[in-house]
């Protein structure tokens, strides 16, 4: 049995050091995979820190925004090395933390990496417009500037891509950050701040609090120098921060999904199967933009089901830290009751469950958060498993008799993230995706996986409509327009 090492207390940054919280306590962190192993100990935040960071941030804010860009530009581009060279041991912490397969995590590191290169491109492409006055002795022109201090609250499931593609449009247009990540994950969002901080960021323009909700949230979201709250997390959640924030403050919620993956009949199936166990069971289900909904033709139910139940049953599920794993656990205890709670659900309501769905407790999964990835056929599109998000290795395969009724069911749910469609005709392809409810449309492709330079959210409850994440038109959310008139 592998004997726990020392482990390590980590501490808040603050105004550019590294500090304990006023509480004076801490909280742990552990490995899904094995309980018993404690990753890190941090500290259990109150309000009085988050304070303390906002104003380090507001104080800081006076000079960043006016720090040169190509200075900016030039952070992130070290930040990005400084991550690239501790890609193994990251994705070994993010692993061991959240419970992802190791291959998952490299990617998710090195993706953020690339995220910070491209904010540092894109911060020095910020530009204003000059605009045609009536009045030939007026110069009218716009400038574009930051807000001033963001708070940034983030998941536990890209614990560090969701991070990075907030923080880095921000700071490379000149606002200041305080960032709270989930406490699930709070080692590998603690390597990206010291990475920014390793690589020159001055004193209180990242500032880093863990802890609770309860005790850091209010602040967070209400304190009077927060101009703009970027949120990623659950709809609940979201809606409270909605409700609270101030009128002057700006606030971006990207929440939900209950993404859905059509099967025609002219698709080739073991394509199909295997995008739909690629969407809805790699990283354990717990993918805002999961597959959780497979829309299927009648006419090609039975192969369908049969060739995705054939390679469910195949998958490896185990330590993600192990070679081999497709599957890792979930990622908390509450997760697991969640997930396993609507297997019940989803039996109760009368879908079949045609495969899995069981805890798996064998062998050295004994003490991990592991589930067997679920197959539910007979699923009506009206059952609470259709609807709900279930976060989780659970896929719910409702059977159609038309591409209408495809599309009606797809759309007839409140969330609108991601969505798919496996076909080979282009016109399909076409009606999909200009009738598709979905701020991410997949042709051939799984409903996961996005490009770091492309925008992304949702419609309807997955997102908030005015900005997308991602791409450039993350910028717009971290800026405001001044308008000019030079006599
Ligand atoms: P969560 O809502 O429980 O927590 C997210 C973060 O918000 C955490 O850091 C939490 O401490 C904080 N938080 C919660 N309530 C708060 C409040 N009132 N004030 C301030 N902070 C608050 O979500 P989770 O369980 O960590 O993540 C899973 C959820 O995230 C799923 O619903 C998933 O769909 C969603 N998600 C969405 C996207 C997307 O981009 N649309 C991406 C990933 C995850």
């Amino acid at each position: 049995m592998a004997i726990q090492t020392a482990v390590e207390t980590y501490k808040n940054l603050i105004n550019g050091e590294w500090v304990p919280s006023a509480s004076g306590e801490t909280f742990e962190s552990v490995n899904p995979a094995r309980v018993s192993d404690i990753v890190g100990r941090f500290q259990a935040s109150v309000e009085e820190d988050v304070v303390q960071a906002i104003e380090a941030a507001e104080r800081a804010f006076r000079i960043w925004r006016y720090t040169a860009p190509s200075k900016r530009a030039e952070i992130m581009y070290k930040a990005a090395d400084l991550l690239e060279a501790g890609l193994e041991q990251y994705a070994e912490e993010l692993t061991r933390e959240e419970g992802k397969t190791l291959a998952s995590s490299r990617m998710e590191v090195k993706r953020s990496a690339q995220t910070l290169r491209y904010y540092a491109s894109e911060g020095l492409n910020v530009t204003g417009d000059t605009l045609p006055s009536d009045d030939p002795t007026t110069f009218v022109y716009t400038r574009t500037e930051p807000l001033g201090v963001v708070t940034v609250i983030t998941p536990w499931n890209f614990p560090i891509s969701i991070p990075v593609r907030k923080i880095a449009p921000a700071l490379v247009t000149g606002n200041t950050v305080v960032f709270k990540p989930a406490s699930d994950t709070p080692l590998i969002a603690l390597r990206l701040v010291q990475a920014l901080h390793e690589a020159g960021l001055p004193a209180g323009v990242i500032n880093f609090v863990t802890g609770s909700a309860s005790r850091t949230g209010k602040p967070l979201v209400t304190h009077p120098a927060v101009k703009a709250v970027t949120f990623t997390g659950s709809t609940g959640a979201g809606e409270n921060i909605n409700r609270s924030v101030r009128l002057s403050t700006r606030v971006q919620l990207e929440l939900g999904g209950k993404n859905p993956l059509i099967v025609m009949d002219d698709a080739d199936m073991d394509e199909a199967a295997e995008l739909t166990i690629k969407g809805g069971f790699e990283l354990t289900g717990q993918a805002c933009t999961g597959t959780s909904r497979v829309i299927v033709m009648d006419s090609v139910h039975d192969t369908f089901v049969a060739k995705l139940i054939e390679k469910t049953r195949t998958l490896t599920v185990g330590n993600g830290l192990h070679k081999g794993i497709e599957v890792g656990p979930l990622a908390n205890a509450s997760q697991l009751k969640n997930v396993l709670e609507y297997i019940e659900i989803g039996k109760n309501e009368g879908a079949e469950l045609a495969f899995g769905g069981e805890r798996l407790t064998e062998g050295e999964l004994t003490d991990g958060y592991y589930v067997r990835p679920a197959v539910f056929t007979g699923v009506m599109p009206k059952m609470r498993i259709a609807q709900e998000e279930i976060f989780g290795p659970v896929i719910s395969v409702i059977r159609v008799a038309s591409f209408r009724e495809a599309m009606e069911v797809a759309n007839d749910v409140e969330f609108g993230l991601a969505a798919a469609i496996c076909t080979s005709d282009p016109n399909r392809m076409q009606q999909f995706v200009h009738s598709i409810e979905a701020g991410m449309v997949k042709i051939n492709r799984p409903t996961t996986g996005v490009a770091y330079n492309a925008p992304f959210g949702g419609v309807k409850m997955s997102s908030t409509a005015t900005y997308r994440e991602s791409g450039r038109e993350a910028l717009e959310f971290y800026t405001h327009t001044k308008t000019v008139y030079h006599g």
